[in-house]
């Protein structure tokens, strides 16, 4: 089927049109298809340890309307020129794809585990939306295990947990299969946003379409089923799998559904939403969502959860080997109790809230952490040097370092990695802050400021830019 006038969408496949129509109709798939050549919109999903609302950042939006924390923006503005972006204030995120966050919230609150603190696996978490949206909905006291197998695609992850800041994740790089072998029973919850075909992202992503065909949707489909049979020992009897792809067809959707209650045991647990279905998404018979561009606003996506069947099940006390209460200097830095695992110089290399320590050990067993809770800092001699990750945590004791706000200008001449300087601060570490949020420190040497905002992540773009050009 050709689309007149579109270059992007001048060769779609016919199978795919099929497939899609197989879903969702005739209609709505031709509105889909016709909707190849319209603008996806510009959204941001807000960091509720950091911001009210998207109106913080001075932008002006319409509410999503199945997620409490979502915002569909006016204007389309250059994040990189956003300090709050860079401070973990908000992250750019499709709306479909929030619906993972909404389910996860509504399976809690219907099944009444809203109060219980609980184990969480996000799978295949990179570059990290569904983890952050997660960590702002988890209970009190949860721990979230993000996971990502790409060793390349980990750095990234660990960067967008550290920056939205919550201290209760850890970030791991391990086959979807090592999990199933060594933390059986282990999850009160499985998140796997699988890798698919991108049906729902050719509007965004026009190359997509370039790598599809029928062939790489029967690969993707194995794939999945794979991957889920490798995780599923992991979850909990009575635990919930939420299952979730940005494609359409049935094969990589609802027949993996289908396979995982035939297989497994495994029963449906309805993730509709009336404000979802209203907007135009389509149910389908295992009590899933799909998201269809034209038909509703934002880009593709699937989503239906499992439930494990109840039984009896190992269990896994609190290990708290090698970790110690945080005490002097430091132990101030942190709004809650904290502590802290050792390397052999004695430098405290992570410091983590008393639920995650405790399971980590587990986690350590199973697959490589690459990091967990907060990297405070580390010594150098005797002076600790504090780390932007602390910064950035939303256990971070905001008076800990002295404070020092600045304006855009600075925020963003302080992101580049240049030399800012400001008179009239006290010497040493101060927490550099933009609109009262902190986004990093600086050591005041009398003469000078050095910025130790990370190499890795300064802005390498032309700062003198406006951020809505
Ligand atoms: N959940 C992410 C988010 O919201 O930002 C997006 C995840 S993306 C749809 C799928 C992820 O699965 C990718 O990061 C990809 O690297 C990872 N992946 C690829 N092959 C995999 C495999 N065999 N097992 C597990 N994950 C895999």
């Amino acid at each position: 089927m050709d689309v007149p006038g579109n270059s992007t969408t001048g060769n779609i496949p016919d199978a795919f049109v099929r497939y899609l129509t197989d879903v969702a109709g005739h209609e709505k798939a031709s509105v889909a298809v016709a909707s190849l050549s319209s603008l996806p919109c510009t959204s941001i999903r807000v960091n509720p340890s950091k911001f009210a609302g998207a109106d913080n950042a001075g932008y002006r939006y319409r509410p999503v309307p199945w997620s409490r924390f979502g915002a569909i923006l006016e204007n389309r503005p250059v994040f990189t020129l956003d300090p709050y972006f860079h401070a973990g204030a908000y992250y750019v995120q499709d709306i479909s794809s929030m619906f993972i966050g909404h389910a996860f919230s509504a399976i809690l609150g219907d099944s009444g585990l809203g109060g219980c603190p609980l184990k969480i696996l996000d799978l295949c978490a990179a570059p990290g939306g569904k983890t952050t949206d997660l960590a702002s909905r988890m209970p009190e006291g949860s721990l979230l295990v993000a996971n990502e197998v790409i060793r390349q695609r980990v750095g990234t992850l660990r960067d967008n947990v550290m920056i939205w800041g919550s201290p209760d994740v850890a970030v791991t790089c391990g086959d979807p299969s090592r999990f199933g072998k060594h933390l059986v029973d282990f999850f009160d919850f499985v998140i796997v946003d699988a890798p698919c075909s991108g049906e729902g992202m050719f509007r965004k992503d026009p190359s997509a379409l370039g790598q599809w065909s029928e062939d790489t949707v029967s690969l993707c489909s194995a794939r999945q089923k794979r991957i889920l049979a490798d995780v599923w020992p992991a979850l909990k009897p009575g635990g919930v799998l939420i299952y979730s792809t940005c494609t359409y067809n049935r094969y990589e959707n609802g027949d993996n559904i289908a396979w995982m209650k035939s297989s497994f045991g495994a029963e449906s647990v309805p993730v509709r939403c009336p404000e979802a279905e209203n907007a135009g998404a389509i149910p389908d018979e295992h009590g899933g969502m799909l998201f269809i561009y034209g038909v509703t606003e934002g880009e593709g996506q699937y989503c239906a959860a499992v439930r494990k069947p109840e039984g009896a099940f190992a269990a896994y006390p609190e290990k708290k080997a090698g970790y110690v209460p945080v005490k002097g200097f430091l132990e101030k830095a942190f709004d809650r109790k904290m502590f802290s695992l050792r390397n052999a110089d004695g430098e405290a290399v992570e410091v983590l809230p008393e639920n995650l320590c405790g399971m980590l050990p587990y986690i350590r067993q199973a697959v490589p952490v690459l990091s967990a809770g907060v990297i405070a800092g580390s010594m150098r001699g005797k002076d600790f040097v504090p780390d932007a990750s602390l910064a950035l945590s939303s256990a971070y004791e905001r008076d800990f370092y002295p404070r020092m706000p600045v304006d855009r200008e600075t925020a963003l001449r302080f992101l580049a990695k240049e030399n800012i300087f400001l008179s009239g601060y006290p010497k040493g570490y101060l927490a550099v802050e933009y609109g009262g949020l902190p986004i990093g420190f600086v050591k005041n040497i009398g003469a000078r400021m050095n910025n130790l905002h990370p190499s890795s992540r300064r802005i390498r773009m032309d700062i003198k830019l406006r951020n809505d050009e």
